[in-house]
């Protein structure tokens, strides 16, 4: 029973290179949940395995975490096996601004006949959820308006941030249990995202060394970010994750 986290980008909404900030936790070397859904992300699932995603978790709606719903619809919906099978697990207030954003474009078919939701089982969340007998927690982050950004914990191995400035007392409360975390900072914080000073000033220095950083700008600035002695996720890494610790169930396999 291994688990890991893979990057699949690590950039922030402007730099494509360095892919959309999203990841797949993996489970016995196979894709197991996926969290968010951005465009270049997308391509890199594909091209990492060879098909795109069975279940996604969304923290947030910027379209470098929605773009690639409409490639996804298409491949769920135009396949009989996947066809109303894709789960999306969306946190209860994100799913209004999901629908105004990729759901709610008339006729998503020309031909009409089809509605957008039908490609997928969409899984309401609130501060927790289950996938495949395993529970996860979600919590709200700092980024623009309040209760449209969540992070996500698999108690025991990783703390995704989403895109947030920094959360010391989330991460206290859904940290606390030696997950690795990934961070949102980039070299320069603003309104809407962590700078590596922000990072520096609100964390203690046993939180940070189990962060790995993404959402920057450049290779420059990880570079930069790195040797101020941090870990910096690079796109496509892969990293193993400790077995998660909370409470599991064998009800059923989803
Ligand atoms: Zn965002």
């Amino acid at each position: 029973m291994s688990w890991a986290l893979r990057f699949l980008g690590v950039g922030n909404a402007s730099a494509v290179k360095l892919g959309s900030p999203m990841a797949v936790i993996e489970h016995d070397g196979q894709p197991w949940l996926t969290i968010d859904c951005g465009g270049e992300g997308l391509t890199a699932y594909r091209d990492c395995y060879g098909a795109l995603p069975d279940a996604v978790f969304v923290t947030h709606v910027h379209l470098d975490h929605v773009a690639g719903f409409e490639r996804l619809f298409v491949d769920a919906f135009f396949n009989r096996a996947r066809r109303g099978k894709v789960r999306l697990y969306v946190p209860a207030t994100v799913v209004p601004l999901l629908h105004k954003r990729v759901g709610d474009y008339p006729n998503v078919l020309a031909e009409g006949g089809a509605n957008f939701w039908d490609a997928f089982q969409l899984i309401v969340v609130g501060d927790a959820f289950w996938h495949q007998g395993v529970r996860l927690e979600v919590f709200p982050v700092r980024h623009h308006w309040p209760e449209t950004a969540y992070g996500l914990r698999l108690q025991g191995a990783v703390t995704w941030s989403g895109d947030t400035r920094p959360i010391p007392e989330m991460l206290a409360r859904f940290a606390g249990d030696n997950e690795l975390i990934a961070h949102d900072c980039g070299l320069h914080g603003n309104p809407s995202h962590t700078g590596v000073e922000d990072l520096e000033r609100e964390y203690d220095a046993a939180t940070r060394a189990r962060m790995m950083l993404y959402h920057y700008a450049s290779t420059a600035d990880g570079e930069t970010m790195r040797a101020r002695g941090h870990r910096v996720a690079m796109p496509g890494e892969c990293v193993a994750l400790a077995e998660p610790t909370g409470p599991r169930a064998e009800l059923f396999e989803g």
